[in-house]
């Protein structure tokens, strides 16, 4: 009462002005003065002056505030933390000094019922939502709500993150959240009644590149809303003819990550960022045929494809695929170091939609020696009998170490041959084994 009284006064304006416009060196000042007014918060709004750091990503003075030990989780009017709206406006160095700070991402504010990861969502900022999402899996939340659930909170209307992501047509979080475990089938109903998926919500505006991820992680093309419709009649609905097409249960089937088999979680980062690109190319060339019939033609190719053919043109024997002899072998079969392409693997793991009340498929065999299959690893660059070991550098880096390779950054910082077999080892660090434990739960 008395801190809100406050703000009335001289001082009080001025920190709040201060505080608004960034002005560090007046901040710092006023708490010289009146230590009192770290706790200061606006009147009608309650909205303190952390929340205002915040809001307007001012990260020095929010910064300067927590360590005078404010309280990370002050709330204002409609009950929403100084995390909230740093995740509302984009502001990462804020979210995560507050996260480091210890504040809580489990709070629901009053307005929708929504936490920290909602507003992440909802307005689209990745880097807040991953930042979000890698405090919450070393916070208590974890211990004592379950990671998996966390990722699938909802909000008061009954809305997962990832619903919201999907509405917004924010593809990137749509894709961060599916990799998090959030359920891509998931209905917003309530109280027994059907609600729409996230599917549902991406035909509606449209999103083709949401529609995209979502089919890839297995959404279901025939699920109904609380109208009867599939996510095809939303699309027409709207008039998005193109997601319409891709939503057509007469269209062909895209591939589906295998998300569910084991082999494919404990990939390493290098060989699960190859094999995902491999698939979203796949589903791009069915796409194209798909869309062929429509009046819509892609407004962009990917821009992997133009990658992919002059890597083939480029290709030597020893590097071309054995089994569809069109891409180069760029993951290689544990144990028994077969060499295939990713997209050749994928449909390998991808035959069948995985049936998620039966996640435990036996694990895939190598088409070559039909021994089953441990693990994939980035292929290894075959280097040509080269007998002067400085130039290996050379040799790696003009022996076509695949554009995919390039294209993601693998051989950012260690363009070397070693760096890369390094690089290219099977790793089961402890973020792989930690998405084990809740791939495992339902
Ligand atoms: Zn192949
Ligand atoms: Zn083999």
């Amino acid at each position: 009462m008395g801190q809100g009284l406050s703000c009335w006064h001289g001082q009080g304006n001025g920190m709040l002005r201060a505080v608004k416009f960034g002005d560090l060196d007046a901040v710092e000042a006023l708490l010289e003065r009146y230590p009192t007014l770290s706790e200061l918060s606006t009147v009608y709004g309650r909205q303190s002056v952390l929340h205002l750091a915040a809001a307007s990503g001012h990260i020095e003075i929010l910064s300067m505030l927590l360590n005078r030990s404010v309280n990370p989780d002050l709330l204002n009017r409609h009950k929403q933390t100084p995390l909230m709206l740093a995740a509302m406006h984009g502001n990462i160095s804020c979210v995560s000094k507050l996260l480091e700070a210890g504040a809580n991402v489990l709070m629901f504010d009053s307005v929708k019922g929504r936490t920290c990861l909602h507003h992440a969502a909802y307005y689209g900022h990745s880097h807040c939502l991953e930042a979000i999402l890698s405090a919450a899996q070393s916070s208590p939340v974890s211990a004592s709500w379950g990671y998996a659930r966390f990722v699938n909170i909802r909000d008061g209307r009954g809305a997962t993150p990832l619903h919201l992501a999907a509405r917004q047509a924010h593809d990137r979080c749509v894709h961060i959240l599916l990799e998090n475990g959030a359920l891509v089938c998931a209905s917003t109903s309530r109280y027994g009644y059907p609600g729409s998926s996230p599917l549902h919500l991406a035909a509606q505006v449209g999103s083709l590149d949401c529609i995209r991820e979502l089919l890839a992680w297995g959404a279901d093309r025939l699920q109904r809303d609380s109208s009867g419709r599939i996510p095809y009649v939303v699309a027409l609905k709207h008039k998005h003819n193109a997601c319409a097409a891709l939503l057509d249960p007469a269209s062909a089937e895209p591939l589906v990550w295998p998300s569910p088999l084991k082999l494919i979680s404990e990939l390493n980062h290098e060989a699960k960022a190859l094999l995902e690109k491999a698939l979203m190319d796949a589903n791009k060339e069915r796409e194209k045929s798909i869309l062929k019939g429509t009046l819509y033609s892609l407004p962009s190719p990917s821009r992997s494809e133009v990658g992919v053919d002059d890597d083939v043109s480029e290709a030597s024997e020893t590097d071309l695929c054995c089994i569809c002899f069109d891409q180069l072998c760029s993951i290689e079969v544990q144990d028994c170091s077969h060499r295939m392409c990713a997209q050749c693997i994928l449909s390998l793991c991808c035959h069948n939609k995985p049936n998620p009340t039966t996640s435990c498929l036996a694990p895939p065999i190598c088409p070559f020696c039909r021994s089953s299959i441990s693990g994939l690893v980035v292929a290894k660059v075959r280097v040509p009998e080269e007998p002067d070991h400085h130039d290996i550098t050379e040799v790696s880096s003009s022996s076509k170490p695949r554009k995919s390779w390039k294209s993601q950054g693998l051989c950012e910082g260690s363009s070397s041959l070693k760096g890369l077999l390094v690089m290219g080892s099977f790793k089961m660090g402890g973020r792989l084994s930690a998405e084990n434990e809740w791939i495992d739960k339902p």
